[in-house]
Order: structure tokens, then C-alpha cells, then sequence
């Protein structure tokens, strides 16, 4: 089972899998709506990040109940794709992107080992993202032609408000070149689960004070649904070229 949490304006474009079923899991973590199917002959869980309705904004999501249910179902390859803004002139609005490395600037914690019977653990995060499937995503884009960037480090912030023009400042000194409100969350919480995890972001606009354009949710969805026809295709081609047996950190023993 390939799992795909599926953000902003993109609940639509998983839904061709034949054999579709929509559910619910009770998860400790809360109650996710989630749908199965198959895709490209590949077994596939869908999760709308923001909820079936969109009415969790990011601060709000249920991250843990999202990577429970995807373990429970078997899910070891998991795919994230999110909404970015960049601040990287080589990663251009439009220009989809693989992130290689993460800085966590959120301010809540999120773990499955918060002591007692969760026992404690420190998970190991030297390579946040899956290595294995991201060299998929590179081969594919190279073979099929869609103009991916493989690389760069996201910088993660809780939101939901967009970020100040000094933080985009200060996440350039730190070396970042996107931002967004989603995937340190996401891909720590996989790790602690196991689970391959591959970021999939489209930059939909420039990051705050770089332009003199104010941001707004509404320019995100106009971006994301230019782009999405691109994005769900380049996903397409790569699943069914995962590698079956995993030689990768997620999988490793923490
Ligand atoms: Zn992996």
C-alpha cells in the first residue's frame, strides 16, 4: 500500500483509482476520513490533509491521526504533497519541487514517544526525507520530461498566518529556499513511524517581501490548479517504480 496526503487543491485529482472506497479509521489520535483504491496497479490510501471538507487549517491537522491510520493500513511508502512559497531564484513559481532537507521553525511538538508507556526515543533525522524515493521522482523527470528541482531545504513555520518578510529574511540566512506550514509535522512523525516519506511541493508563489505582491490562500488554489495536472502525473510515473524492498534510514531500526 503507497500512501498520498493530498493538500490544498488536490482532493480531486486522486479520485480516478478504480476499486474506490471511502472510510472512516478511529484512530487514539482522532477520527480520519480516508479513501482506498487502486492506481496504476498500485494499492493506494488517500488522505485530504485539511480534511475532507478543508476545514483544518494547518496548526489544526491531524498529523498523527493522518500517520497512524496510513500505518494501520499497511502504508510504508507515503507520499506529502503541499503548497510552498519560494525564496530560491532557481526555484521558480510553478517549477515543482523535491526538498532534500528540512528546518523544523514550527512551535508545537508532535511525537508518537512521549514517554510512559510511549516509551521515549529519539528518532534520527540526519536525512528528513526519503532518499530512494526522491531518486525516483529524479530518474522520472529526467525520462518523462516535467521540469522537477530535486534538492533544497523547506522551512517549516505553524501558520496559518503567512509568514513576515523579516522571517523570510531570517530563513535565507539560514539556508532555506521554501517555505510552508506542513511537512516537518508530517515527515518526523513518518519516521517515527517508518515510513518512506516523500515531500512533493509546488511553489506557488514568492515567499513574503521578496515581491511587492501580498500573499493570499486564494493565488495559492489559482497556482496549485495550474500546476496539479503536472504534479498528479508526475506521481503517476513514479509509483509503480518505488522500490519494492526498502535499503533506506526510514526503514532502519531507531
Ligand atoms: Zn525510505
Amino acid at each position: 500500500m503507497i500512501g498520498i496526503i493530498g493538500g490544498s487543491g488536490l482532493y480531486e485529482s486522486f479520485r480516478d483509482m478504480s476499486d474506490r472506497k471511502t472510510d472512516i479509521m478511529h484512530t487514539p489520535h482522532g477520527v480520519i476520513d480516508y479513501t482506498t483504491g487502486s492506481w496504476m496497479g498500485e494499492r493506494i490510501a488517500f488522505i485530504p490533509r485539511h480534511g475532507p471538507e478543508h476545514d483544518l487549517p494547518p496548526h489544526r491537522v491531524r498529523f498523527k491521526a493522518n500517520i497512524w491510520a496510513l500505518r494501520e493500513l499497511g502504508v510504508r511508502r507515503l507520499v506529502g504533497t503541499c503548497a510552498v512559497g519560494t525564496l530560491n531564484q532557481k526555484i521558480p513559481p510553478g517549477r515543482i519541487t523535491v526538498p532534500d532537507q528540512l528546518i523544523d521553525l514550527t512551535k508545537e511538538t508532535r511525537s508518537f514517544f512521549n514517554g510512559r508507556r510511549e516509551g521515549v526515543r529519539h528518532v534520527d533525522m540526519t536525512e528528513p526525507f526519503c532518499p530512494a524515493l526522491r531518486e525516483v521522482v529524479r530518474e522520472v523527470s529526467v525520462e518523462t520530461g516535467p521540469s522537477v528541482h530535486i534538492g533544497g531545504t523547506y522551512a517549516c513555520f505553524s501558520g496559518p498566518t503567512f509568514e513576515t518578510a523579516a522571517e523570510i529574511r531570517m530563513v535565507k540566512v539560514l539556508g532555506g529556499d521554501l517555505v510552508g506550514m506542513t511537512l516537518a509535522p508530517e515527515a518526523k512523525l513518518a519516521r517515527e513511524a517508518g515510513i518512506c516519506y516523500l515531500p512533493v511541493c509546488m511553489p506557488v508563489n514568492w515567499a513574503a517581501g521578496l515581491t511587492r505582491e501580498l500573499l493570499s490562500h486564494k493565488q495559492t488554489l489559482e497556482q496549485v490548479g495550474q500546476m496539479k495536472g503536472e504534479l498528479v502525473n508526475l506521481i503517476r510515473w513514479s509509483l509503480g517504480r518505488f522500490p519494492k524492498e526498502r535499503d533506506c534510514p526510514c526503514a532502519r531500526e531507531h
